[in-house]
């Protein structure tokens, strides 16, 4: 169906969690005839593939409090739709097994004082008693979360969307942003192959493709491409009951949480490979994200720290292995803002640095602030799209650099 001229207060381009958050904040806080367009369907991106850990203490402090308003977001969105996010609250346990990541919980300990955000110490009984498959004896110091969640993703999106269309917004899919239309440094439009939408705010929240369009309107963003994966084990009652909580273990680059009485785990690659935005399929692709067998090379090379904690792991079934893209920063921080005098009216609203589920809300709310000039909730400076400067994101050296941030990541999913 053609959609003709039409005239917006604002696009959002991108029905992922974080395009379908903004849409809502931006249609709450009062702008007219938001309109929030994919070129598939709501959450059928990268979301879909997330792993969906809402971890709510980071190492990178400043994403904390970004992370608490999609929390906060999650319960208003549930009472305005009266749907559920399948939110599962049962919380993160930071393991150190090592001198040098106990030292990082202190880090942990004091960010979430400053952050009022309550956290237990456990012991090894309690450690074990929480996660029958662990090796607790090789755990130095465990710290509990017990209010963290996670979600599903793809469903996040869509209660987002649904909220947005009750605030007011119009949701568009199927349909996908061809062109971005400036005039005189000033966005006016944007073209898609149903028709032209007038508005004078457009926020680029499309993922993996972000720069794809706005290198049309010479704003680079700096993140690239980045594969994220994991994998799911045959159910196991005994060892993964369902209100297991979810752990970080930097000492084996690995991350879990409970999925369909089985467990879910991530191990981060010390390589991940990374991928020039003009490959990507437009849906994401496990096939061509990895064979098979690349799968499991993956496992035979990373996962021997991961089973050197996991006393029964090598008996263990493989039930799935997922594989989606990431959009990963140099420094791991998302990406938002704009740059009035290159493309007034555009904002960034991506490089989600694996945490674009947990951070979504923070975000949405961060842009419909900037785009209505109220005063930021938060402090915007870690994330701003012109912190990084002198870099093509289309090159294989920058997309490198982004790479590494993913390997280096400690915490989250
Ligand atoms: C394996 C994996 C595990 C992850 N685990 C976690 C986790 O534990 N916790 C966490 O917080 N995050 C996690 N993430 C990250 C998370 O998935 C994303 O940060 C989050 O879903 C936000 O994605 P997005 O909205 O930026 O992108 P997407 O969901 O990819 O949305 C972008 C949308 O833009 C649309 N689009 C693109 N180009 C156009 C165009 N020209 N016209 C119209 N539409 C267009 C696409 O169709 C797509 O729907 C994980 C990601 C992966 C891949």
């Amino acid at each position: 169906m053609d959609i003709e001229t039409k005239k917006a207060g604002a696009v959002v381009i991108g029905a992922g969690t974080i395009g379908a958050a903004t849409a809502w904040h931006l249609a709450k806080r009062g702008v007219r005839d938001v309109m929030l367009v994919d070129r598939n369907q709501v959450g059928t991106g990268n979301t879909s593939k997330a792993a969906s850990l809402m971890t709510s203490i980071r190492h990178k402090e400043a994403m904390v409090p970004l992370i608490k308003e999609t929390y906060d977001n999650i319960d208003e969105i549930e009472n305005l739709t009266g749907e559920s996010v399948g939110k599962q609250t049962v919380g993160t346990l930071h393991i150190a097994a090592s001198q040098t990541t106990s030292r990082t919980l202190d880090q942990l300990r004091e960010i979430a004082d400053r952050h009022q955000v309550p956290y237990q110490e456990l012991d090894i009984e309690q450690l074990q008693e929480k996660l029958p498959w662990y090796n607790a004896e090789k755990a130095v110091r465990t710290l509990f979360f017990e209010h963290d969640a996670f979600v599903d993703a793809y469903v996040l999106a869509k209660v987002f969307a649904e909220a947005a269309k009750k605030e007011g917004a119009l949701v568009i899919q199927n349909t996908e942003v061809l062109e971005l239309v400036r005039q005189n440094k000033t966005m006016t439009a944007i073209k898609t192959n149903k028709g032209t939408i007038e508005t004078p705010i457009v926020v680029d929240a499309a993922g993996a493709w972000a720069n794809q369009l706005s290198l049309q309107v010479n704003v680079p963003i700096p993140m690239a491409p980045v594969r994220s994966i994991y994998w799911i084990t045959e159910k196991n009652e005994n060892l993964f009951p369902k209100d297991q909580p979810m752990v970080s273990m930097p000492d084996a680059m690995a991350y879990s949480r409970p999925e369909a009485g089985g467990l879910l785990f991530g191990l981060r690659e010390e390589n991940s490979p990374h991928f020039h935005p003009d490959e990507l399929e437009k849906a994401p692709n496990s096939e061509f994200l990895g064979n098979p067998e690349d799968q499991w090379d993956i496992i035979m090379e990373h996962g021997q720290d991961f089973a050197s904690f996991f006393p029964g792991f090598e008996e263990l079934g493989i039930e799935n292995c997922i594989t989606g893209i990431s959009t990963y920063t140099p420094d791991g921080y998302y990406t938002f803002g704009e740059l009035p005098n290159v493309a007034k009216g555009f904002y960034v609203a991506a490089g989600c640095s694996g945490a674009g589920v947990a951070g979504s809300g923070g975000i949405g709310r961060m842009i419909s602030e900037m785009v209505l000039g109220q005063e930021l909730y938060a402090d915007p400076s870690a994330f701003l799209v012109d912190r990084i400067t002198d870099f093509d994101p289309m090159s294989e050296a920058f997309g490198q650099r982004c790479a590494d941030a993913r390997s280096k990541k400690k915490d989250g999913g």
